[in-house]
Order: C-alpha cells, then structure tokens, then sequence
C-alpha cells in the first residue's frame, strides 16, 4: 500500500518539475499547449512509472543478484537498449500507417518543450517503454540498482533532447539536443539516442545530406559527361 502512494507521490512530483521546467522554457510562449496535451503527458508518466514498478516487483526473476555497479553491464544494456529503440523508432516513421495514427502525435511541434518527451500517443509510448525496458533486462545481466541508474540517466537525455539546449550532453556517445531538432524539423533520420546506430546504418541527417550531395554531383558529372559526348 505505502509502495503505491510513493509511486503517486513520486509521479506527481516528476510531473511537476517537468510542468515548471516546460513554462520556465523560451518556447513556452510560441506554443498554445491545451488540457489533452497536459492530460495525454501525464498518463504516459504513470505509464512510465507502472511498468517500472512492475520490473522493480519482479526483481528476483529478472535481475542479476550482483550487488556491485558495473559499468560494463550498464553501458551493454544502454547499447540494446538503444537497437530496440532505433529500431522501433525507424519502424514508426517508415510504415506510413504507423507514423499517421500514432507517431505523428509527438512531431506536432517544431519548438520542443521538455514536456514533449511525454507527448506521445500512449499506444506507441507504452510498447516503446515496455520494448526499451524489458527486452534489454532479458538479454543484458543487469541487476536492479543498476537498471536504476541507467534509466534515470536516459530520461534526464531525453529532456535534454526536448530541451533544445546548444551545450553537449555529459555523457559521450549521447546525441545532442540540436540532433533530435533536426529530427522533429527535418526528419528522415537521427532515430536513436546514441550516434553509433544512426552512424552505421547511415541514417543520420548530416550523413544523409552529405550522401545526397555526393549523389547529386555525380548526377551533374554525369549530366555534364554525355553533353561533352554528343557535342564531340
Ligand atoms: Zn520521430
Ligand atoms: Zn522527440
């Protein structure tokens, strides 16, 4: 019983420090945000929260029984983590049908809001908290303090990636801030929250843009060569 009052107590607080972070944030006023967008935000936290609970309470099936930190199990888990996620989050904006009903939802605006990283159609945000939580515990050896850290340490990268903030993350191998701007703004790339899948699959924006460079100069060569040719 005083579990769940903690998780509402503790959820309610979360809330409340994302709500004074968003209205104190200079896109604030460029932005006319309505009660479903607060409502939809808060029921994905309790989402968020639930399934965490649900993981903490099964801590004796899932986690290791290790009571030291190991880096390496966090960052391995951080690396899964990360696959599921760039690749549900690819998936999203590929298939058409998906993107329209439910992704969507969180690329309704171009001036982020930390607050943003709630607004998202709560289908979507719980089979990408359930995927990006229990997938990874499943392959990784991660023990519970662990799990702990490392997901307070993505939620904090993703309110800094809604935050539009011009200072690099703390955390090397991090996306920044301006990363994830081009991604609401240009889109087509930048899916994950660390650059080395975006960078081997080639599907970062800067990438992208190089690579259409590349293709339109040898578009022009081309287009030049044969006019070379059928004047000579
Ligand atoms: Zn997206
Ligand atoms: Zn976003």
């Amino acid at each position: 019983m005083y579990l769940y009052l903690y998780i509402i107590f503790f959820t309610l607080c979360l809330y409340g420090i994302l709500y004074y972070i968003t209205i104190k944030h200079d896109n604030f006023k460029k932005r006319n945000l309505n009660n479903e967008y607060y409502i939809q935000s808060f029921i994905n936290l309790i989402i968020a929260c639930c399934i965490i609970l649900i993981v903490c309470s099964n801590k004796d099936t899932l986690f290791s029984t290790t009571n030291t930190i190991s880096l390496k199990n966090m960052i391995f888990y951080i690396i899964v983590a990360d696959m599921f996620y760039y690749w549900f989050h690819r998936i999203t904006h590929r298939t058409p049908i998906l993107k329209t009903l439910i992704h969507l939802t969180h690329h309704n605006s171009f001036n982020l809001l930390p607050l943003d990283v709630l607004y998202v159609n709560v289908i979507e945000f719980f089979l990408y908290t359930t995927i990006t939580n229990f997938w990874p515990i499943l392959i990784s050896d991660i023990s519970l303090i662990e799990y702990l850290i490392v997901s307070f340490i993505l939620f904090v990268h993703t309110i800094y990636l809604h935050s539009e903030s011009t200072h690099t993350f703390l955390i090397p191998l991090f996306t920044d801030s301006k990363c994830h701007k081009n991604h609401h703004q240009i889109g087509g790339g930048n899916y994950s929250f660390l650059s080395i899948w975006d960078d081997y699959m080639r599907t970062n924006i800067k990438t992208k843009k190089i690579k259409k460079q590349q293709n339109n100069k040898i578009k022009n060569n081309k287009i030049k060569n044969n006019k070379i040719k059928k004047n000579t």
